[in-house]
């Protein structure tokens, strides 16, 4: 069985874990780089981008997430999307460079501070999953500015990309750990 591992420094890393065990996975928690050397791909969860990013190079994990990312598939939600982009802004920080997009954090401003939302998805996703409308929970979400050539849009949301793949990474914009729909981890899996 593939290994598929979630970044549990903050956040709603154990919403994940659950997920991913409903998937069928047996998800690690990961802390180090120890834990990180044995999976065949990892979840960044949502929560707090920044905080994150502190919590990454006081454990110096920043390079090896980076590195792991250069040949494992990595899945990032909400803040773990922030941290795949290449330019974040508002305000600018760094991230892991994974995906060819730029992103704009907390970016719907205080409507869609926390919203649940119907998406409409693309052929892209309909193709590989079972079709039919996807729930998704928005919180204080960031919005994807700009998409590199080689990026897939799975799922949009008034127009704007929410569910993205560039290869072998995927970045969600909401939180699909937060509903019962297990497709969007499904398709995670299925990269491993
Ligand atoms: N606004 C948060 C950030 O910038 C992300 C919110 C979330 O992950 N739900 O990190």
């Amino acid at each position: 069985m593939k290994r598929v591992g979630v970044l549990s420094l903050l956040g709603d890393f154990a919403a994940h874990a659950e997920a991913l065990r409903r998937a069928g996975a047996e998800p690690a928690l990961v802390r180090d780089r120890e834990e990180l050397r044995s999976l065949d791909g990892l979840v960044i969860p949502g929560g707090e981008s920044t905080t994150m990013l502190k919590l990454l190079r006081y454990d110096g994990l920043l390079d090896d997430l980076t590195e792991f990312g250069r040949r494992k598939p990595v899945f990032g939600t909400c803040a773990g999307a922030i941290l795949m982009a290449q330019r974040v802004s508002n305000p600018e920080q760094e991230s892991l460079a994974l995906m060819d997009m730029d992103v704009e954090r907390n970016s719907y401003g205080r409507q869609i501070d926390s919203r649940v939302a119907v998406l409409k998805t693309e052929p892209d996703f309909e193709s590989r999953t079972a079709a039919g409308e996807l729930e998704a929970v928005f919180i204080r979400a960031p919005r994807i500015r700009r998409l590199g050539p080689g990026a897939k849009i799975l799922a949009r949301f008034e127009g704007d990309p929410v569910l993205v793949e560039q290869g072998r990474h995927l970045a969600a914009t909401f939180h699909p750990e937060l509903t019962r729909d297990l497709r969007v981890h499904e398709l995670f899996l299925e990269k491993l």
